[in-house]
């Protein structure tokens, strides 16, 4: 079955439906038990989708459940209540003091911070690596490496990773690896068919898709599920029946939003490609993009995000550029309808290993809006944005 056929099925058993198309929004903490026998019942198969105490989910969170865990092919999905709580707890769970972690250089801005600012507190080391390593990362095992965090395309510059020859080398050495597949999203890329051990996803970007909903999720193969459960029960990760029930409405039309986004994408980008004041553009369907070959070999689709580069540019007419866009809004997040820009001036803050010299990376999520209105006001931006800098 096709993962676009998949994503309209999965989830919908009757009792999580009680016969219409949708799963009912199961609102609870407490369930109750009629007898003794019941309760005993219940308990012995709380793991398994049986409703036994809110925090372990409810009909409408299993319904949710059993879709993204079909979608990226694992054993079982934890809910979390936002994409960065799913990543902290992955990394949490499988680590102890004294672990080392290697952690792609690349990656998004707050999965740094947690290593430098809390998993330091806990005895883990964290070293960086660059995101074009391949097999030679088996130069950075130490003895102690316990797992490789991977996030592919990286955040902002998009370079690719050869996720075939790094989860080869980890293999080796029962190296636990986990890659933040938001971008992949499950539909163009399914880490675990890599011989990944966990895929995370803020679902907050593309399985939600209308930026009203902070979502997490985590899949696990067979190994390494019932731990990663337990711990995020242990650690009292849940989110409401609401949020489920929205993130599920979103994954249903996933694929064909995500066709939009791809193809209105690549009619920006390759406008942009052309344009006198920008250097290169950074998407993976590119063969400029680091990491492209990777691309090309293991992915299924591109989707609404990609950066580029300007050949000049100055703090005013940046400024202008962007205050002069009437459909580009400024804001964090990405894989809602709408589209969105993103200014990284201070890139060499956010490389440890392999530096930054290129200027500002600006980043697009092209959203459901037509293309050529997107393109004209890029194109009026850009005309305010030169002349800002010929005045300076
Ligand atoms: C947005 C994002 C996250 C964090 O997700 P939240 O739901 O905002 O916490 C993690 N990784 C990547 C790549 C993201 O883009």
């Amino acid at each position: 079955m096709k993962k676009q056929t998949q994503i309209v099925a999965s989830g919908r058993k009757k009792q999580y439906t009680h016969g219409v198309v949708n799963p009912v929004v199961q609102r609870a903490s407490t369930v109750v038990f009629e007898t003794m026998d019941e309760l005993q019942a219940a308990a012995k198969e709380r793991h398994n989708r049986t409703l036994f105490y809110g925090r372990r989910g409810t009909t409408t969170h299993f319904a949710l459940q059993d879709a993204v865990a079909e979608l990226e092919g694992g054993a079982g999905c934890a809910l979390f209540p936002c994409g960065a709580a799913a990543i902290a707890q992955t990394l949490l769970c499988f680590l102890k003091a004294g672990d080392h972690l290697l952690m792609v250089d690349s990656v998004y801005e707050p999965t740094r911070d947690l290593c430098e600012k809390i998993l330091t507190r806990y005895g883990i080391e964290t070293t960086y690596y660059d995101p074009l390593i391949g097999a030679e990362i088996e130069k950075e095992f130490k003895d102690n490496t316990r797992m490789i965090f991977l996030e592919s395309p990286g955040s902002i510059t998009m370079e690719v990773q050869d996720v075939p020859a790094i989860v080869s080398a980890a293999s080796k050495r029962n190296i636990l690896t986990v890659l933040d597949n938001t971008y992949g999203n499950g539909l163009h890329f399914r880490p675990l068919e890599f011989g990944i051990d966990i895929s995370v996803q803020a679902a907050t970007k593309y399985i939600v898709g209308h930026s009203d909903v902070m979502m997490g999720v985590a899949v696990a193969n067979e190994k390494y599920w019932p731990t990663l459960r337990e711990h995020a029960y242990l650690l009292g990760q849940c989110t409401s029946a609401d949020d489920a029930y929205l993130a599920l409405r979103g994954l249903r039309t996933m694929s064909v939003r995500l066709d939009q986004h791809e193809r209105s994408a690549l009619k920006v980008a390759n406008w942009l490609k052309a344009h006198p004041l920008v250097d290169h553009v950074r998407h993976p369907t590119f063969e400029t993009c680091p990491g492209h070959e990777h691309f090309k070999r293991d992915f299924d689709g591109s989707n609404g995000l990609f950066s580029f580069v300007l050949t000049q540019s100055t703090p005013e007419a940046l400024k202008v550029l962007v205050e002069s866009l009437h459909h580009f809004k400024m804001g964090f997040s990405w894989g809602g309808y709408e589209s969105l820009i993103t200014v990284n001036a201070n890139m060499p803050a956010l490389r440890s290993k392999t530096g930054w010299s290129k200027g500002t990376v600006i980043r697009l999520h092209i959203g459901l809006e037509d293309s050529d209105d997107l393109i004209n006001d890029l194109e009026q931006g850009l005309a305010k944005f030169e002349e800002v800098l010929q005045r300076s």
